[in-house]
């Protein structure tokens, strides 16, 4: 006989760092690694049975689709038994030696940004296979892949760093993980412990899961179920299982028709939303099954990309078994099914939003910007979801937020537009001069934070034919669009302070005019560009450096103001400081409009204004 020869491997850095952390973790939920390797069980089997529908010869093919775990405190161990694809030699090196899985990257970017050690994150992220870590002094792997040649292999760690494979006699097609205990967690050799925590969280293993040869689930698919007979812990537990997660989901709907495409589609919304919090873009959460297979797990079609934060299941019967997971994405039933399933969600949103507007805001705190990726984005929706748009308002408190409906319903008679500003926040915009004119009309304005609100607001351009304008730009307020030939004509003296000011401003403004609708401010600056709003415009000169983006600006001036009426004698009197006034009146035009890009280039000219005034 031949002495097996046993390969030595180390583990990728990234692997030996998280294993040193979930080893010393003092994470006290250790439990979750065995929902981790019933998880990988189980999808080993989910595999197979999709792989059995296209492949003939498959290595010990009576064998059943099940999982088996076995506790024995004697030896100190616990062993995860399926009969699923199996592992090549590759295939060991690479799940098991490299970090492969999203969620264990995830957990690594998680510790690096939070600077902690890591252990109270593990429970939040799941570290898949190396969770075993946690409780191992040692974990043997024996598998064997399901095609007809393939080599029985053990893989072995002491979690000290090294892996080593060796040649494996005797076992079937499949997978057996044998997790030896440390000491100090000898409870998992416990059946009763292990029974608790597999009815915990892997109740809803799709196969049959034994522990010590007693079948502990149903294999009952929920989304299959007649809704009036789930109950909300029920489905609570199957979202979990399904997403290896621990919260409980805020929205659920499940609904299944037969025509026009046979369906059964269950969907959660997650308690939070993950991009948000800062872990990377989802990969797609509605898993696509036919008749209770797995067909894929994260399909890109099936729903669109502004809907990746759904979880759930969507199983379809017309959907041909044998289909290949590409042909399957392009497939027109899967455009049917997108369709449909899109429509019920958006209109599952509507009904939330007039039954509970407080859940619904909630909601949009934390998903709108899915809402908004959709407006912009995903041209079959577009007019469903611009409805879902939810606004701060000039009319309402910080709290309260407003639809397009709601401000339809709240137009002045006569008016024709929706009106909109961007700011940081609402106290600059509502006390900044673009909203004099609104408030003394009493004209209600939507406030807008974010630079992707302002991109939809572009994108829409109008919403059941109002137009919908930035609240900053030269033409809103002025009833006369051109003040040039209005009854209110400028005189010779203000055409003349005008005209100096634009001397004095050069190409940095438009042009400098006397204003039709200025109450407070002896200034206003305002946008004369129709094609771009200035928030696009300081997006663009971010993106592209020293391009020419300079801002088409317009000064308004109050001819009725203290300060405008002092200024047109001061320019008599001393020209050179006048011109200092007009040009500190001009930056803090651009300051109170939100233009600015960096003030602190007005602290020179500030302090000379100070001396001035304060040598008396
Ligand atoms: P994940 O399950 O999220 O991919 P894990 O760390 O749990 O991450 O597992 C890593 C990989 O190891 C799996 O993707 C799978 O390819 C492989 N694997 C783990 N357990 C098994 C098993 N029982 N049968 C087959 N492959 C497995
Ligand atoms: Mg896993």
């Amino acid at each position: 006989m031949t002495r097996e020869k046993t390969e030595k491997h180390e583990f990728q850095a990234e692997v030996r760092r998280l294993m040193d952390i979930v080893i010393n973790s003092l994470y006290t939920d250790k439990e979750i690694f065995i929902r981790e390797l019933v998880s990988n069980a189980s999808d080993a089997l989910e595999k197979l049975r999709y792989i059995q529908l296209t492949e003939k010869e498959i290595y010990d093919e009576a064998l059943p689709l099940e999982i088996e775990i076995s506790t024995s405190s004697e030896d100190n161990t616990i062993t995860f038994t399926d009969y699923g694809v199996g592992m090549s030699r590759k295939d060991l090196v690479e799940n098991l030696g490299t970090i492969a899985r999203s969620g264990s990257r995830s957990f690594l970017d998680a510790m690096e940004k939070s600077g902690t050690e890591g252990g109270d994150l593990i429970g939040q992220f799941g570290v898949g296979f190396y969770s075993s870590f946690m409780v191992a002094d040692s974990v043997e792997v024996a598998t064997r892949g399901y095609r007809r040649n393939s080599e029985h292999l053990i893989w072995r760690s002491g979690g000290d760093g090294v892996f080593e494979i060796t040649k494996g006699k005797g076992h079937r097609r499949g997978t057996k993980v044998v997790v030896s205990l440390r000491q100090d967690a000898r409870e998992y050799s416990d059946p009763e412990v292990i029974g608790d925590i597999l009815r915990k969280y892997s109740a809803f293993v799709p196969f049959p899961l034994k522990l010590n040869g007693e079948q502990i689930n149903t294999t009952e698919a929920v989304w299959l179920r007649n809704r009036s007979e789930i109950t909300d812990q029920e489905y609570g537990g199957f979202y979990r299982f399904q997403t290896n997660s621990f919260d409980e989901p805020r929205h659920r709907l499940h609904f299944s028709s037969e025509a026009p495409i046979d369906m059964n589609v269950l969907l959660f919304v997650p308690e939070d939303n993950m991009e948000r919090l800062g872990f990377g873009r989802m990969d797609p959460g509605v898993s696509l099954y036919s008749r209770r297979v797995l067909i894929d797990a994260s399909p890109k079609n099936l729903l669109p990309e502004w809907a990746r934060f759904l979880k759930g299941v969507v199983d379809s019967a017309d959907i041909p078994l044998n289909i290949s997971r590409e042909t399957m994405q392009d497939s027109s039933l899967v455009r049917k099914l997108n369709s449909a399933i899109t429509k019920r969600f958006i209109k599952f949103l509507e009904q939330n939003s007039a039954d509970d507007p407080k859940s619904y805001g909630d909601f949009y705190g934390r998903f709108g910007l899915f809402i908004k990726e959709g407006v912009a984005s995903d041209f079959e929706h577009k007019e469903q979801l611009r409805g879902l748009l939810r606004f701060s308002s000039s009319r309402k408190g910080e709290e309260e937020l407003v639809s397009f409906e709601d401000y339809l319903s709240g137009m002045r008679k006569g008016q024709e537009e929706i009106y909109y500003l961007f700011g940081s926040a609402r106290d600059t915009l509502s006390n900044g001069p673009h909203m004099e004119f609104f408030r003394s009309e009493d004209i209600e304005v939507l406030f807008i934070y974010e630079p992707i609100d302002e991109f939809v607001m572009s994108t829409l351009g109008e919403y059941k034919e109002k137009k919908i304008v930035s609240a900053d730009s030269v033409d809103v307020g002025v009833a006369d669009k051109d003040p040039e030939s209005s009854s209110e004509r400028p005189s010779e003296e203000e055409k003349s302070l005008c005209g100096w000011m634009k001397e004095v401003l050069g190409e940095r403004v438009g042009d400098v005019r006397m204003s039709r609708r200025l109450v407070e401010s002896p200034a206003a600056a305002f946008n004369s560009d129709s094609t771009m709003t200035q928030g696009m415009k300081r997006i663009m000169r971010n993106i592209s450096a020293g391009a020419d983006m300079r801002s088409v600006v317009r000064l308004e001036i109050n001819g009725d103001h203290a300060l405008i009426k002092n200024l047109a004698s001061m320019r008599e009197k001393d020209t050179e400081f006048a011109a200092i006034i007009v040009e500190q009146l001009f930056d803090n035009a651009l300051l109170a409009a939100g233009y600015m890009e960096n003030p602190g280039s007005m602290v020179g000219r500030i302090n000379k204004l100070l001396e001035r005034l304060s040598s008396g």
